[in-house]
């Protein structure tokens, strides 16, 4: 189901190794710039909203991250 963004927020917590893979799951979303952390992009929101599988990427994307920093909260 798309993303309720009423309810949820998306963030990184300190102690991301730029292993891209959050990126090549949901390139919507997250962006490894070269030689630095993951980033969430500004317009993350617009996507989710408007993607039914938004909900399922995102919490596919936090499951993956190796070093378990991505947060999806609601
Ligand atoms: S999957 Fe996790 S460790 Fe890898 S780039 Fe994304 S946030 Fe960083």
């Amino acid at each position: 189901m798309a993303l309720d963004l009423r309810t949820h927020t998306v963030t990184i917590d300190a102690g991301c190794i730029s292993c891209g893979m959050c990126e090549s799951l949901v390139p919507e979303v997250f962006s490894v710039p070269a030689g630095s952390t993951s980033q969430v992009r500004r317009d993350w929101l617009d996507w989710a909203q408007t993607t039914p599988e938004s909900e399922e990427r995102l919490r596919g994307a936090r499951d993956s991250c190796p070093v378990d920093v991505i947060r999806l909260e609601s």
